[in-house]
């Protein structure tokens, strides 16, 4: 059965990029409203913002979506990760200005709001998204790809110069509360040489040590290091979720991600719906739901949680 948040919850921060305060309330939504966001700020066009690939805007540092109005939001991607991980189908999200709030750089903060909450079942039968056939796309050695399988298991690899990161991989079955106990408190991660290049351009302006680990060489600058020993790779695999979360619907497949980011995601996810031979919208019977991120999340879940 589809699924929304029990009561509203709310998030205040300032958004990563723009170092504009920002507050984020998710609502509850009905059945097949999917999730969107909504602009509080805008009054002269649509603020309604679908939380869809199509709408999506390549932007290397974050996902941005773009409504027809020209309206658009930053950094859905770890909310979108935590709806996603705690199996939250349906939310309406209102944000007050043109960022998502960063928190503490991971989807912790959402994770538990939306626990605490508690998730509501609605009376409408779920559809998946099943992978049929191999997808994949590429952008210089970087690739991602969508293979069939039974549940949604996300595989990902980095390879970075700074010795502080190195090369990691990962791979998890995203089935039930995986997510929460293993992915949710890893936070976004930079290096310090990028930090000045950012600031520069206007970027990374409420970026601070507490809200991105910041690593120089072989060395972790934020205080109290790292939450993981891989918690750079674990990142990236909740960026994954996130971005995934755009296809509108659970995936059924099997997401492998080599030094892919944000554009190579939604890349991939373009290149699945362009090929209808390549996916099918299938009813999510008992078995499927059994294997859904999110599905019989627990409390004691957060316990591992930083
Ligand atoms: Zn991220």
């Amino acid at each position: 059965m589809q699924t929304t948040i029990r009561n509203q919850v709310s998030f205040n921060g300032v958004g990563l990029h723009s170092g504009q305060p920002a507050r984020l309330t998710i609502r509850p939504a009905s059945a097949g409203h999917g999730i969107w966001f909504t602009r509080t700020d805008i009054v002269d066009r649509d603020p309604l913002i679908p939380a869809r690939w199509d709408v999506a805007e390549h932007s290397p540092l974050c996902t941005k979506l773009v409504n027809a109005d020209g309206v658009s939001l930053s950094t859905v991607e770890h909310v979108m990760a935590a709806l996603a991980g705690c199996g939250v189908h349906n939310a309406l999200i209102e944000v007050s200005g043109p960022e998502v709030p960063i928190l503490d750089g991971s989807s912790a903060p959402f994770v538990r709001g939306i626990v605490k909450q508690g998730i509501r079942m609605l009376a409408e039968p779920l559809f998946a998204i099943e992978v049929l056939k191999p997808i994949s796309v590429e952008k210089g050695d970087a690739t991602a790809t969508l293979t069939p399988a039974d549940s949604l298991k996300i595989d990902f690899e980095i390879d970075f110069a700074d010795a502080a990161i190195g090369r990691q991989r990962k791979s998890l079955h995203m089935a039930n509360g995986t997510f929460v106990r293993e992915l949710c408190d890893s936070r976004t991660f930079c290096r310090a040489s990028d930090v000045e290049f950012m600031r520069a351009n206007g970027l990374a302006l409420g970026g601070t040590m507490e809200n991105a680990v910041v690593v120089d060489g072989q060395e972790v600058l934020s205080p109290g290091g790292l939450r993981h020993s891989d918690e750079p790779v674990r990142h990236k695999m909740l960026d994954a979720l996130g971005d995934l979360a755009l296809a509108g619907a659970p995936i059924l497949g099997l997401y492998t991600g080599f030094k892919a980011g944000h554009t190579l995601t939604n890349m991939l996810l373009r290149a699945l719906f362009a090929d209808p031979t390549a996916y099918r919208i299938v009813d999510c019977d008992a078995d499927c739901v059994a294997r859904l991120p999110g599905v019989g999340l627990h409390v004691s879940d957060l316990a591992a949680v930083a």
